[in-house]
């Protein structure tokens, strides 16, 4: 079953033009950096927010299984009893009690994308699809590509990359348009930090770069996993060695945005406060690739 977890209307960083963007829920990495942690589980979830919260108990009455108690240190959650049906986020007034992820038939998400068809059509833009991952997605994916393609809508994945050589391609040959992340060019370090080897990544890149999609390879920038020189050399040397060169390369410096999130998942003790790059090492990094005479931007 595939879930979203959100849609982005009027989107600017998603690829060309202004787009929308729709989030599928679930991805295979774990990525230590991870700003949306929401959209690792391919399952429903249910989010609160404390300092949201009245105390008006509406969540409790609505729960079947009393999975939802109010108690002195206020709403508490049994997940071992809750059956993620939602009533609790239903009936909350204020938005303390959310449901992350909601099942969508392929109509039903082309009844949300063509609705933008005039923002999309007078700015270039287009449909993203976005994760979590979602080229593990693949049977909605590919008939919601075969949707948009129908109405001529301009098709963009973002991606990492990690997936089987067939389905890459056969979504490859549907779309227009690829946000491609390298993370970590060492694998040891790749496999640390984000739970999977790079090795079928890198070579999903190469054999993308011989299809007819465009390309925007992007770099999550994180102070002492990748933003030293080293790696950023051997990103460069390997991506001037891809068939066809993409666009550009998109830094994307982290920040630490993410705690809050882990909080409202319950699932504080799995978020890892990562650094962000200084200022001074993007510029080198930017230079660096210029060196290699690959254009590269910060953001996007
Ligand atoms: S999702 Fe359903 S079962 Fe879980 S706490 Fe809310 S109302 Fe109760
Ligand atoms: S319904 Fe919402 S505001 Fe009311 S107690 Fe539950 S979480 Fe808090």
């Amino acid at each position: 079953m595939s879930l979203v977890f959100d849609v982005k209307r009027y989107a600017i960083n998603d690829g060309p033009g202004i787009r929308v963007t729709i989030f599928l829920k679930g991805c295979p990495l774990s990525c230590t950096w991870c700003h949306n942690p929401e959209s690792i589980e391919k399952t429903v979830e249910k989010l609160f927010t404390s300092s949201k919260c009245m105390g008006c108990s509406a969540c409790v009455d609505a729960c079947v299984p009393n999975a939802c108690m109010l108690t002195s240190e206020g709403i508490v959650t049994d997940y071992e009893a809750c059956l993620l049906c939602g009533k609790c986020a239903e009936v909350c007034p204020s938005g303390a009690t959310e449901m992350s992820g909601k099942k969508y038939q392929v109509d039903e998400i082309m009844e949300i994308i063509k609705k933008e068809t005039l923002m999309m059509d007078q700015s270039d833009g287009g449909v993203t699809f976005s994760g979590g991952e979602p080229l593990s997605h693949h049977e909605l994916l590919v008939n919601l590509l075969d949707a948009c393609g129908e109405e001529e809508i301009h098709r963009c994945i973002d991606t990492t990359g990690y997936t089987s050589e067939k389905k890459l391609l056969e979504v490859a040959s549907k779309c227009e348009h690829f946000l491609y992340d390298l993370k970590v060019m060492d694998d040891t370090k790749h496999k640390l930090h984000t739970g999977v080897s790079n090795v079928q990544i890198l070579k999903n890149l190469e054999l993308l770069a011989k299809s007819n999609v465009d390309i925007n390879i992007r770099i999550p920038l994180i102070k002492g996993v990748n933003d030293d020189l080293e790696n950023i050399k051997q990103t460069a040397e390997f991506i001037n060695k891809l068939e066809k060169p993409p666009i550009m390369v998109n830094i994307l410096p982290y920040h630490n945005i993410a705690q809050k999130k882990y909080e409202k998942l319950g699932r504080l003790e799995k978020f890892v406060k990562m650094e962000e790059p200084q200022l001074k090492k993007q510029e080198q990094i930017i230079k660096l690739f210029e060196s290699y005479g690959i254009k590269a931007i910060i953001g996007g």
